[in-house]
């Protein structure tokens, strides 16, 4: 698989990457599937079975409604948030739904969409399909995984992607890259035979597939969509949904942090308090179903922009923080983002939370090393120490929903990213622990974790914190 910084950053719908925008990129890819073989006139019925992690917490984070937005035609990055909710309350109230909009069929969910609680044996995120004639027999059955970050991939293993992916050569294996690299070693070897950082050797790799306009263009939209999730959060009130009621908080600290400046002259960290509020305010909105980008998850979706709002809010150069300063933040992650695509896993319910926040931490750190003018041994030693301290990190959702833990720990995922910048511009670059043996040792570990921690809800603070 060549992987493109656009299928790390994807604009998309909270809560969750894995188990709602995957899903829903999985059912309509079902529908079109459908559609071009059998016709969607020859399908009177769709069942739907969801096993292992997405069975476990697909209720709170969404995967049902995915599911049947899915096989309605709708998409991730297309959809109009506001819409979401009456398009279910009409498919529920109706007890039918329009395959791809065009041809409608009953579905009764308790009936059509089936949690299984075992998985299936490629990945915990498992979906299965299958369509049915007049006379109920089964004429289609299709295989998906959801592996995480929004990646979806069938039964054979090949990628299924969604039209905003399907640009000419993104569903290769990297033929004709100029700069082809899938670990930190051939990263820092590429930038030292060229004399090119990070950034500007991602950025020739994705002109590979899109225009450089094309390439900024995209960068400039992703880095909008997450300053207006910042914004959204900042604004909205009351509480996330769930039966817990969660209370929303950024809103209340941002007027807070903006009502007096001049508390800000008297402690040095206040700083810190803007990075929570970044973080939180994205977070919320994800948990809310609003509008963000999976970064490289929707769990993980306040990390990045929050280091990234701290770079254009509080840091003056040595990059300046304007257009090319952001892309270069955004290309720089999406760099380090490959090598943990390509050699390990962005899935909570494959490698726990060390594979979501901690790898967004880990990009953003190095992120942030490159526009603070590290060199690339730096960014990548700012990498490797922003995943060496969450090694380990558990996933367990407090009542399956995305908010307890993830919203405050993409708070802690950013300062964490901070200060592995600074703490590697502070050295020569060079270190003990490299970057791929970090993520070597990343993915060891989330295979020796037992599954009540990875993204199902049956250990940790799930089972600790009891929902009212
Ligand atoms: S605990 Fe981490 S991995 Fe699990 S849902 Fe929350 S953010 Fe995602």
């Amino acid at each position: 698989m060549s992987v493109s910084v656009f299928d790390l950053f994807k604009i998309g719908i909270g809560p969750s990457s894995s188990h709602t925008v995957g899903p829903m990129i999985a059912a309509r890819q079902f529908a079109c599937y459908l559609e071009s073989t059998v016709g969607l006139a020859a399908v009177h019925s769709v069942t739907v079975e969801l096993f292992g992690s997405l069975s476990a917490t697909g209720v709170g984070h969404g995967t049902d409604k995915a599911v049947l937005l899915g096989l309605a035609g709708h998409e991730p990055d297309r959809i109009d948030p506001d819409q979401i909710e009456p398009a279910i309350a009409a498919i529920r109230a109706s007890q039918s739904l329009n395959l791809l909009g065009e041809r409608s069929i009953a579905f009764i969910e308790k009936e059509h969409l089936l949690f299984r609680r075992k998985s299936l044996p490629m990945h915990p995120n498992g979906l299965c399909f299958h369509a049915s004639d007049a006379l109920g027999q089964e004429i289609v059955q299709r295989e998906y995984y959801s592996v995480g970050g929004g990646f979806v991939i069938d039964a054979a293993g090949e990628r299924v992607l969604n039209h905003s992916s399907a640009l000419p050569g993104t569903a290769g294996h990297g033929q004709g890259l100029p700069h082809p690299f899938q670990t930190g070693a051939e990263l820092l070897a590429r930038c030292q035979a060229t004399g090119l950082s990070p950034a500007l050797l991602m950025a020739a790799n994705e002109e590979h597939w899109r225009s450089a306009t094309e390439v900024r263009r995209q960068l400039l939209a992703i880095w909008k969509t997450m300053a207006g999730a910042v914004q959204r959060g900042c604004a909205s009130t009351g509480t996330l949904p769930g039966p817990m009621r969660v209370r929303r908080r950024a809103a209340e600290l941002h007027q807070q942090l903006s009502r007096s400046p001049e508390a800000a002259l008297r402690d040095p960290l206040s700083m810190l308090d803007w990075v929570n509020l970044y973080a939180m305010a994205v977070n919320e909105e994800n948990a809310a179903g609003g509008r963000v980008v999976t970064a490289p998850t929707n769990g993980a979706a306040g990390v990045i922009p929050a280091v990234l709002h701290y770079y254009v809010n509080f840091l003056q150069g040595p990059i300046p923080a304007n257009d090319d300063g952001i892309a270069t933040f955004l290309l720089t992650a999406g760099a380090i983002g490959l090598i943990y695509k390509e050699n390990a896993s962005l899935s909570g319910a494959e490698v726990g939370c060390q594979g979501e926040v901690g790898v967004a931490c880990s990009m953003a750190a190095g992120a942030l090393a490159a526009v603070m003018g590290g060199t690339p041994e730096q960014i990548e030693n700012a990498a490797e120490i922003g995943m060496e301290h969450n090694l380990g990190m558990t996933c367990d959702p407090v009542g399956g929903l995305v908010q307890i833990p993830c919203i405050e720990r993409n708070a802690m995922g950013a300062i964490k990213a901070i200060n592995a910048a600074r703490m590697a511009l502070r050295g020569d670059g060079q270190h003990v622990v490299s970057l791929d043996k970090v993520i070597k040792t990343m993915m060891q570990t989330g295979a020796d974790m037992k599954s009540k921690y990875k993204e199902t809800s049956r250990g940790g603070l799930a089972v600790n914190v009891v929902e009212c």
